[in-house]
């Protein structure tokens, strides 16, 4: 738009034959303008036809086989979707205590404490929105109702269901936020375990035990407990925050980890294209056969797939335009990157290093917002999730014959939503906690497998959701941030990260969501 008012000026301003001169030479412009298009949008365009690449292979691998292809196979076709994969989840946890902590720790706390607020406001509006859409879509179009057979796989995953409580997963959730090791937070992370009564125990017992009669033990399962160190580093960089002077040298030493992973990100990104592509058509020769999306099973895919659509590109771009002035199609076209390797990895933590140099460097977030609320956003911010959450649920009520009532519709709604809060960022997490979910309506945990067979597809999708979600609320807590920050002096970015970051970068003319006026 500017370009298009400093071009009439121009006109008005020049000579004839200058003028003449001018439109002689807007071709070349238009090409110029054009190559430089693609040439910043490369890396999106790649990863794109990374996802239609990987699904090409995976169809042509298929069908040149009759047999199934093994675990060793696969395993051949994976190799490189698995390298990045591992590449990216090495950044996760130097990115995200790094950045909480320079984010906080370099701002004061009152504003720390009202971008943290704002965030956590959006976060909470989003979900229970996306949950509610969820619940309407799945109370209207009836995708369980009628009979579903169970499938061998069914009888065969019961074996293997685990025990839970609702209240032992929510302790569990509380207990993670207070690591007792720095060290082994980074590796593990607490679980409550039920021990079955013993035949003597259940001779003994004068009425029927339930699991809340088991005894209870504990374990540390393998996996980040990103929730303990997001809360840790919280805490951190408030610590640093009000050490004043005497916290600078650490400070500084975040703030270049954080710099020094983002320079690292920016090399892994360039492999994105294949890893993804390699990625989804491994996922492909896995999957048993396309068959299962016909029937019951099929109406549930499609009723939580058109609730994501409807809540990640109607209802939370509506909430961005209505808080931004601002329509969301460029800010959204910016974040493709990220967006597809969701998709491709369905993972929103792995994902992280991505979406935040997508809103640093194309929609020009300031580093001290993105880099407070992505990771924050990554690990408790879930619309997707929770609005399969309570799809998946209500599902299963259906197919098993339950009708529910009020109450136990507004049980599944607090539930879904405390579950994606609980829910990792990583694969198929949400099928975890929706044993919590279950556990509210008294459906046994085993009843997930009702659902597995499409779950990892649906996976993919309500990640790409998770991700954009966070994206579009660091867009929102920037925009009424923007003024505050604009008083503080610049973030102290380390000089390598700045030079590195300026040679992808786009001119703030060029960000358009963030400049042009609706
Ligand atoms: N895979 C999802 C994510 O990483 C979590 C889930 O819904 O399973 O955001």
């Amino acid at each position: 738009m500017n370009q298009h008012r400093n071009l009439s000026r121009n006109l008005q301003n020049e000579p004839i034959a200058a003028r003449e001169g001018l439109i002689d030479r807007m071709p070349k412009q238009c090409k110029q303008r054009t190559l430089k298009c693609l040439r910043t949008n490369l890396l999106t365009i790649l990863t794109l036809f990374g996802v239609l690449a990987g699904i090409v292979l995976g169809i042509i691998l298929r069908a040149s086989r009759d047999d199934k292809w093994t675990q060793r196979e696969i395993m051949y076709v994976t190799f490189v979707g698995d390298i990045f994969l591992q590449m990216l989840k090495c950044l996760i946890l130097p990115l995200i205590t790094a950045s909480i902590i320079t984010a906080i720790g370099g701002i004061d706390l009152s504003l720390s404490g009202r971008i943290g607020g704002r965030a956590v406001g959006y976060y909470m509006a989003t979900t229970v929105s996306a949950v509610i859409l969820g619940m309407v879509l799945c109370v209207v179009i009836q995708p369980g109702s009628g009979v579903i057979a169970e499938t061998e796989d069914d009888e065969e995953d019961k074996s293997s269901g685990r025990n839970f409580t609702t209240v032992d997963t929510l302790m569990d959730l509380v207990r993670n936020m207070f690591p007792p090791n720095l060290i082994q937070a980074c590796i593990q992370q607490y679980q409550t375990v039920l021990l079955p009564p013993s035949k003597s125990q259940l001779e003994k017992a004068t009425k029927n035990l339930t699991l809340y009669d088991w005894k209870i033990s504990h374990k540390f399962e393998n996996g980040m407990n990103i929730m303990g160190l997001v809360v840790f580093s919280v805490v951190f960089g408030i610590t640093i925050s009000k050490m004043g002077k005497n916290g600078e040298p650490l400070l500084k030493f975040f703030t270049a980890l954080g710099a020094a992973m983002m320079i690292i990100t920016n090399w892994v990104i360039w492999i994105s294209p294949l890893g993804v592509a390699f990625l989804i058509a491994g996922k492909m020769l896995e999957m048993e056969t396309f068959g299962v999306l016909v029937g019951q099973l099929g109406m549930y895919f499609m009723t939580v797939l058109l609730g994501l659509f409807i809540h990640g590109f109607i209802v939370t771009p509506f909430y961005f335009t209505i808080a931004t002035r601002t329509l969301p199609f460029r800010f959204i076209a910016n974040m493709a990157e990220a967006l597809v390797t969701a998709f491709g990895t369905a993972s929103s933590n792995a994902t992280l290093p991505l979406s935040m140099k997508c809103l640093e460097e194309k929609n020009n977030i300031d580093p001290r917002v993105s880099r407070f609320v992505m990771p924050i956003g990554a690990t408790i911010n879930m619309d997707g999730t929770a609005l399969y959450e309570a799809v998946a649920a209500i599902f299963i009520s259906q197919v098993r014959g339950r009708v529910l009532t009020l109450g136990q519709l507004i049980a599944i709604s607090i539930t879904s939503t405390a579950a994606s809060i609980g829910a990792a960022g990583i694969p198929q997490a949400g099928l975890v906690t929706m044993v919590m979910v279950l556990d509210t309506v008294g459906l046994p945990s085993e009843d997930v497998t009702l659902i597995i067979a499409v779950d990892w597809l649906l996976d993919r999708f309500r990640t790409t959701i998770n991700v954009l979600g966070d994206s579009l609320g660091a867009g929102i807590v920037n925009h009424f941030s923007k003024s505050e920050l604009n008083l503080l002096p610049n973030v102290p970015l380390a000089d390598a990260e700045r030079q590195e970051t300026q040679t992808g970068k786009l001119s703030s003319e060029e960000v358009e969501w963030n400049t042009t006026p609706m």
